[in-house]
């Protein structure tokens, strides 16, 4: 018998397909595109800069900034490391907040120095988090894309979208912990990394398509399961 969390998972990807997360910038390009291919060294940190830039604004902003940063070569752990704070904050401008963000990018650039990236993503998911949680500027929905889409772990990512749909389908309370909502899922689904990817940025999706501030109930492909349907 599949389980409320399963199903969800089935409508959406029947719906959706594959949303090839997180979107990276391929040699020769400038801009980051959903390619679904595996990320190299230079990507995986690409995706750790996306998720201090997407901290409370849209992709559609943090595309530009990384284009910024592309365009003036600026997307290595050596290069931000070496720039100075106010031209990163500068060119991350479109992504908002752009004073603290670029001081979050140069900690972490600073600390990647020293630790490499391999290093850091070769411990087990619990010690990584951890890590990844003592680092300025890295919370829990942080740490958790960082760990999921960057390093390729099986952890689930816990965003207001995830929270928003879960609560309306009737599955949680609108105010669950992060943790809480994090366990409830992962002990419903099979723990696998491509599960997770998939499952998270398929949510954003419909968050994106239907189930807005104001849901659009309509045409939403959960509607048969949701106890929230207006
Ligand atoms: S039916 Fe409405 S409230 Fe329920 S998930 Fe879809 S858009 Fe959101």
């Amino acid at each position: 018998m599949v389980n409320t969390t399963q199903r969800i998972y089935n409508i959406l990807h029947e719906k959706y397909d594959s949303q090839k997360w997180w979107p990276t910038t391929l040699t020769g390009d400038l801009h980051p595109t959903y390619h679904g291919k595996k990320h190299n060294e230079t990507q995986q940190f690409e995706i750790i800069v996306g998720t201090i830039l997407t901290q409370n604004t849209s992709w559609k902003n943090v595309e530009k900034a990384i284009f910024n940063l592309n365009n003036n070569k600026l997307l290595s752990i050596e290069k931000i490391k070496k720039t100075k704070q106010e031209k990163i904050a500068e060119l991350i401008k479109p992504a908002g907040y752009f004073n603290q963000k670029s001081e979050r990018l140069k900690i972490l650039s600073e600390y990647l120095y020293k630790k490499t990236i391999k290093e850091l993503f070769s411990q087990p998911i619990n010690k990584l988090r951890e890590e990844l949680l003592s680092i300025k500027g890295i919370g829990p929905e942080t740490a958790d894309s960082i760990i999921l889409y960057s390093a390729n772990k099986a952890t689930f990512v816990i965003d207001t979208y995830t929270k928003r749909i879960f609560s309306r389908i009737g599955l949680c309370k609108k105010e669950i912990k992060y943790e809480e909502l994090q366990q409830q899922i992962t002990t419903e689904l099979p723990r696998t990394t491509k599960l997770f990817n998939e499952y998270h940025a398929l949510l954003v999706e419909l968050a994106k398509r239907h189930c807005k501030t104001k849901p659009e109930c309509n045409e939403c492909p959960l509607s048969t399961i949701c106890k929230k349907k207006i």
